[in-house]
C-alpha cells in the first residue's frame, strides 16, 4: 500500500484512535506488515513495520525532512494517537519475534541462560526511544530542522519517551536480552543523551554507541559497522529497532522492526 493510501487509512480509524488514547499500551497484539528495504541494501534481512515511513527519494546522505506542505497530515497522525498505536504494534511484533528467536538461539527463555548466550538487541534513540515530534511541529516552517531548537531539546531533555518502545526495552531486560543503543547523535552529546535516557527510565543497556567525531559514513554503513563490532565481541544480535530503514540494513542483525516516522528520512 502506498504512503498516501496509508495516510488516508489513518484518517478513517477515529474509533480505534480514540480507544488507543485511553487504553494502556498493549504489547499483546500486532498488525504489522513486511517492509521493502529498497534496492540499495547490501545484505537485506526481513523488516516488519507499519508502512508509515517516508520513501528514500534517492537520498544518499544527510537527512531529508518532509517540510510544511504535508504538516496537517503529519500533525493528525501524531496527535490523534495513531502513531502511538503503530508504535505499540511494531513493539509487540518485536517482542513476539525476539522470544522465539531467543528460544532457538539460546535453547531456552530463562533469563540467566539468555544472558549467558549473549543474546542482544539494538535500539535507535530519536523517534525510537525518544520523541522529537514537538520540536519538529514547532519549527518554522513546520517539519524543517532548526538546529538550535534540536540542540536545546536534547540538552534540556524535552524529548518525551515513546512508552511502548520503552516497554519493549524493559521486556527484553526481563527476558535476559542485552540491549545496545546505536544512535546518530554525536559523541559530543554523550552526557546529555545519557542523562535524558536515564530521565526517561531507560537504564541498564549494554552500551551507548554514538556517531564518532569526524565520522563521515551514512547512517546505514556506520550503524551496521557498529553492530558488526558488537558481534565480533561475541554478541548475537537478533532484532534491530529503529524508525529508519538505515537502522536495520547492511546485515549484522537478524530482523528489523521499523517504527513509524512521517517527518524525515535518514539514508
Ligand atoms: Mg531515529
Amino acid at each position: 500500500m502506498t504512503f498516501f493510501k496509508r495516510i488516508a487509512r489513518s484518517t478513517t480509524v477515529v474509533a480505534i484512535v480514540a480507544f488507543a488514547l485511553v487504553a494502556p499500551v498493549n504489547l499483546a497484539s500486532a498488525e504489522t506488515i513486511s517492509v521493502d528495504a529498497g534496492g540499495n541494501v547490501n545484505d537485506s534481512r526481513p523488516i516488519t513495520g507499519t508502512g508509515q515511513n517516508l520513501p528514500s527519494m534517492g537520498a544518499t546522505s544527510d537527512i531529508w525532512v518532509i517540510g510544511p506542505y504535508l504538516a496537517p497530515v503529519i500533525t493528525s497522525y501524531y496527535s490523534s494517537g495513531q502513531a502511538l498505536k503503530d508504535q505499540s504494534e511494531v513493539s509487540a511484533a518485536a517482542l513476539k519475534w525476539t522470544r522465539s528467536w531467543v528460544k532457538k538461539e539460546c535453547g531456552s527463555t530463562k533469563p540467566a541462560k539468555v544472558r549467558a548466550c549473549k543474546a542482544a538487541a539494538v535500539f535507535d534513540i530519536d523517534e525510537t526511544l525518544l520523541n522529537n515530534y514537538e520540536t519538529f511541529a514547532k519549527a518554522d516552517p513546520q517539519f524543517t530542522i532548526v538546529a538550535a531548537d534540536f540542540a536545546a531539546a536534547n540538552a534540556n531533555c524535552t524529548t518525551p519517551v515513546i512508552a511502548p518502545v520503552r516497554a519493549l526495552f524493559d521486556a527484553f531486560k526481563k527476558l535476559g536480552v542485552t540491549s545496545f543503543i546505536i544512535t546518530g547523535r554525536a559523541e559530543n552529546d554523550r552526557v546529555s543523551t545519557e542523562t535524558c535516557l536515564a530521565q526517561a527510565g531507560i537504564v541498564g543497556y549494554g552500551a551507548l554507541k554514538l556517531k564518532p567525531t569526524g565520522n563521515t559514513q551514512n547512517a546505514a554503513a556506520r550503524k551496521s559497522g557498529q553492530r558488526q563490532a558488537l558481534i565480533e565481541k561475541g554478541w548475537k544480535i537478533g532484532p534491530s529497532i529503529g524508525d529508519q530503514i538505515s537502522d536495520m540494513t547492511n546485515g549484522s542483525m537478524q530482523r528489523g522492526f521499523l517504527l513509524p516516522n512521517l517527518m524525515y528520512y535518514v539514508p
